[in-house]
This record gives structure tokens, C-alpha cells and sequence, in this order.
């Protein structure tokens, strides 16, 4: 019979968890296992924390498992770079609390065939992090239906778990309120679980490794090797190592916080914002980690309330609304307003049409567009302030409004460290229509606001930053990915 959270686990941990079917927990099982599809963390972990509940209840060791695919959708060096470094970062974390962790790193279409059903099929059952977009939406629940051994999913990258929300909230106003209300008990309740120390069997499948052992250089030859998408390279801005971490976060400290009202809408600006996002994104950082922080610093409420407001507010909103609507990556799914008035506009004159390759390797007419898209091409991450100009841009040169859409959702997801995320979707929202209409209806765009070229480049040292990246050299950059259709 299903053993659900509640039986086993601490309530507030329970309240992270559901279980994604109804297979019973294994007896005689050799392992509890941690299948992270993107939450990469040896330390502070909730999903961590479940199974190590479970596992000192049954006398049973942890084992951590992540693996990467090179069929995975947009699998390029720079994203496969950037995992395996904070796969391997969490590997070493993970070490040195005596938990074990292993890999696989896929090097072609039929190597580790079946490789987590193999190791489910030893395991007393199967703890994941739960997501609301791309793949991790969907993996957990199929492997699920197939694993035939109890699998929980814990709501692991948020503060507050959505389930504790209440299930109706309309506006990001109301979400604001609510959250607010209850992230710092979430905080207060964190509670890391060290699992007693138990070693695994050596008899793991052969296609296993410990990323713990590979330094950067062997990280970067392994990731040259693989079969995928090498035109899109990795990057030395955002570092996927524990110490980029740890340094980013510091970097959020009562100076920053004080003046990042101030700071943060200027693109030019390096140290405007945190770049915690990449961080973010794959889970080396958890969110309750940088709010401990904003915690012990000398800052007031009203001072850190912006930054919280980003973090907290708009981050874990996107979040809240991904998993409240599993299509929000889709055009179909915008405002029927902003759908309406695009499509009254769909036969005005372009600026002109430009084509993907033109628009991803930043040839438009607009040089602050591709100043921004240059950045985001070389570095893999953007400035909010830029991303908002960018996503506007879209419609003046891409053939209809569903293409911009498409186009915009596809770079980011393709580029971006941080894409594929709620904030992708929630974010590019914004610009095609999730926001106030315009006073005055215009050509294309209808009564979408546009974006302001002169009030971006009245910004202090924005046209120094516009001739810093468009004089860079851009790469070639392969587009047989796009599928118009998934993002439609
Ligand atoms: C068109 C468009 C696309 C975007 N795509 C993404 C994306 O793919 N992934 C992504 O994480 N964010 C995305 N954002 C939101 C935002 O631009 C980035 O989170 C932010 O720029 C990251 O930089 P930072 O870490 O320095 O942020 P900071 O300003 O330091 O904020 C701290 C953290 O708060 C969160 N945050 C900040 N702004 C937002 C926001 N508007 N919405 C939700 N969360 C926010 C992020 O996790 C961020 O790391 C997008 C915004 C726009 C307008």
C-alpha cells in the first residue's frame, strides 16, 4: 500500500511533498534514492532531507543520482558545462557529508538505456525536486507511472511550497500578501537531516561515476567530447563552481541590498543586481539560503523590501503560476486582450522582417537590441532592464506575433543559463501583454506598450556598454532546434 509523506515525515516537511503515484516502498530495498533532475545542492537540500528521513527509519543508506543526456532538448556545452560543474560541485558537498553520489553522463543514443529504472528497481523508493517547466515538469510523473516503487516529489526550490499558498490568488498583489505572511515561518523551518552514515553496495551499474573526482579541466574535455550542440559554448562569466556560489552570494551584503533599488535598472551597471539566477536556476543556491543572508545584515525592512520583492515576490509568483498552468510557455495561453489586439495589427508593415538566424546573431536595425542580445549570446545571462527592452523588440521584426513569441522563448531557453524556468515564461509574458495596455494603440503592436530606446540610452553609461557588445564577435550558432510549435 502507499505510504504517503505524512506518515513518515515531519509535517513541515511533509507539506514539501507529494507522492506522484501509488507504488508501495520496497522492502528489502539496498538504498533510498535522490533522482535531482535540477535542484544540484550537497547541502541544505529538502529533497535530500526526505529521503534521509526514510532512510534512518529503515536502516538504509542515501544514494544520489543525476544524469545528463546528450538528447536532452537544447543540450549544448554551455548548459551541459554549467550542470556538470555544479553536478560535480554538489558531488564533492555530498562527500564530505558521507553521502553517496554518483552520475552519468550519456555519451551517445543507447548508452545507460534504462539507467534510473535499473537503480529504482534496488531502491526502498524515489525522492525528486519538483519543477513546473520544460522536462522536469513532465520526467518525474511518467517515470512514476513506470517505476513500480513509491516515488515523492518534493517542492524543493522555493521558499514557500506552493501547496502551502492558497490555492486561489489572482494578482501578483494578492500573491505578495499572502507570501509575505508566510516566508518567514518557511524560513524558520528549515531544518537540514543528516542521514546516518551507511555505505551503498559496490554492485552499481558500470555506467555510473563521481563527477567528485573531475577537476574543471576534466569537466571541460568531458563536456568538448559529447554529442551535442558545441556552437553554443560554455562561459567564464558565470562559473558553475561552489566558490562563484558562495562568492555571488556574499556579494548580496548590506550595501548591495541598501542600493539596489537604485541600482537595478541600469544594464550598465555590473554589480546593479546580484547574478544569483544561473545559481538559482540549477539549485546551487536556494532561495531560503540568500534570504538568510538579507536576514543578518544591517538593513532595514524598507530596505531590503525591493530585493525581497524580486526574490521572493515575483520569483516564487512565476513559479506559483507555472504549476497552476502547465501550458504557460504557449502563446495560446497569453491574454486574450494582448492576443486580440496583435492579431487586429498582424498585417502592419515589420521593421522589416528579419529571420531567426538574423535575430539570434543580433543583425537587426536597433543597436541596444543587439548590444543585449550580444551579452546574452556571449555571457549566457542579461540584464532584467535589457531582457524587458529585448522581449518588446521581438514583434517589430519577426513575421507575426506567434513567431515573436516563439523566437523570444526559444532564445532565452536556448541561451540563457537561467532559461527554462518559470521567470522565462511569467517574464516574456510581461512583454507581450501582462502588464498595463497602452494610452495609445500603434502599428504592431496594437495596445502593447513599447519599449523606449532614448529612455534605455539616457541610462549612465549605457552607450558605452551599447559599443562594448556590439563590436564583439559572435559565433554561429546552429537554429535546427527551433520548434515553433512547442512554444504556440
Ligand atoms: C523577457 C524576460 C525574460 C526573462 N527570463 C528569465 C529566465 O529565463 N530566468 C530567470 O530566472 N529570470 C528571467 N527573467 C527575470 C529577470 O530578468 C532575471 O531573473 C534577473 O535579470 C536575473 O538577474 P539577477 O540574478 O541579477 O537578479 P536580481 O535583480 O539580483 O534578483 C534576484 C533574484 O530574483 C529573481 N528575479 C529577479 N527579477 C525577477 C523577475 N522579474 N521575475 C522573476 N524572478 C526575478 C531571480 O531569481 C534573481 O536571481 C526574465 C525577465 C524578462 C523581462
Amino acid at each position: 500500500m502507499r505510504q504517503s509523506p505524512d506518515e513518515f515525515l515531519p509535517p513541515e516537511l511533509a507539506l514539501r511533498v507529494e507522492a506522484l503515484n501509488n507504488a508501495p516502498q520496497r522492502a528489502g530495498a539496498d538504498y533510498v534514492l535522490v533522482w535531482l533532475q535540477q535542484s544540484l545542492r550537497g547541502d541544505d537540500h529538502p529533497v535530500i532531507d526526505a529521503a534521509s528521513v526514510l532512510a534512518n527509519r529503515l536502516g538504509l543508506p542515501v544514494l544520489v543520482y543525476h544524469g545528463l543526456r546528450c538528447d536532452y532538448p537544447y543540450a549544448s556545452a554551455r548548459l551541459s558545462r554549467f550542470i556538470l560543474g555544479a553536478s560535480a560541485a554538489m558531488g564533492r558537498s555530498l562527500r564530505s557529508r558521507g553521502i553517496a553520489c554518483r552520475q552519468f553522463v550519456q555519451q551517445g543514443p543507447d548508452h545507460g538505456r534504462g539507467l534510473v529504472y535499473r537503480l529504482a528497481s534496488k531502491a526502498a523508493a524515489v525522492f525528486v525536486d519538483q519543477h513546473f517547466t520544460f522536462v522536469p515538469a513532465t520526467q518525474p510523473g511518467s517515470f512514476a507511472g513506470r517505476a513500480g516503487v513509491a516515488v515523492y516529489a518534493v517542492d524543493a526550490a522555493r521558499v514557500v511550497p506552493v501547496r502551502a499558498l492558497p490555492a486561489r490568488v489572482g494578482t501578483t498583489a494578492a500573491f505578495r500578501r499572502a507570501h509575505s505572511t508566510l516566508r518567514h515561518d518557511w524560513l524558520a523551518m528549515r531544518c537540514p537531516i543528516q542521514p546516518e552514515q551507511r555505505t551503498v553496495p559496490a554492485n552499481l551499474p558500470g555506467e555510473l561515476v563521481e563527477l567528485a573526482d573531475h577537476d574543471e579541466t576534466a569537466l571541460d574535455r568531458l563536456v568538448a567530447g559529447l554529442p551535442i550542440d558545441q556552437t553554443l559554448g560554455s562561459v567564464a562569466e558565470h562559473p558553475a563552481t561552489a566558490e562563484a556560489a558562495s562568492a555571488r552570494l556574499a556579494g548580496v551584503d548590506a550595501q548591495f541590498v541598501r542600493q539596489y533599488s537604485a541600482k537595478r535598472t541600469n544594464p550598465a551597471l555590473a554589480e546593479g543586481t546580484s547574478r544569483l539566477s544561473p545559481y538559482l536556476r540549477f539549485g546551487m543556491i536556494a532561495p531560503w539560503q540568500v534570504m538568510a543572508r538579507v536576514e543578518a545584515l544591517d538593513v532595514t525592512a524598507s530596505q531590503r523590501y525591493k530585493f525581497y520583492d524580486e526574490l521572493l515576490t515575483w520569483r516564487e509568483w512565476s513559479h506559483w503560476r507555472a504549476w497552476r498552468n502547465p501550458e504557460i510557455h504557449r502563446y495560446a495561453h497569453l491574454a486574450a486582450w494582448a492576443r486580440e489586439t496583435l492579431d487586429a495589427h498582424r498585417a502592419d508593415p515589420r521593421e522589416p522582417v528579419l529571420s531567426l538566424a538574423e535575430i539570434m546573431h543580433a543583425r537587426t536595425p536597433d543597436r541596444v537590441w543587439n548590444a543585449a542580445q550580444a551579452q546574452w549570446l556571449l555571457t549566457g545571462w542579461m540584464h532584467n532592464n535589457l531582457r524587458m527592452y529585448w522581449s518588446k523588440g521581438l514583434l517589430r521584426w519577426a513575421p507575426d506575433p506567434e513567431t515573436a513569441w516563439a523566437w523570444g522563448c526559444y532564445i532565452n531557453d536556448r541561451v540563457s543559463i537561467d532559461g527554462r524556468d518559470p521567470a522565462t515564461y511569467v517574464s516574456m509574458r510581461w512583454g507581450f501583454g501582462d502588464a498595463r495596455p497602452a494610452w495609445k494603440e500603434t502599428p504592431v503592436y496594437g495596445r502593447l506598450m513599447r519599449a523606449s530606446t532614448a529612455a534605455m540610452m539616457k541610462r549612465d553609461g549605457v552607450a558605452d556598454f551599447v559599443d562594448h557588445w556590439t563590436a564583439r564577435l559572435l559565433p554561429e550558432i546552429d537554429l535546427a532546434s527551433f520548434d515553433r510549435e512547442y512554444y504556440v
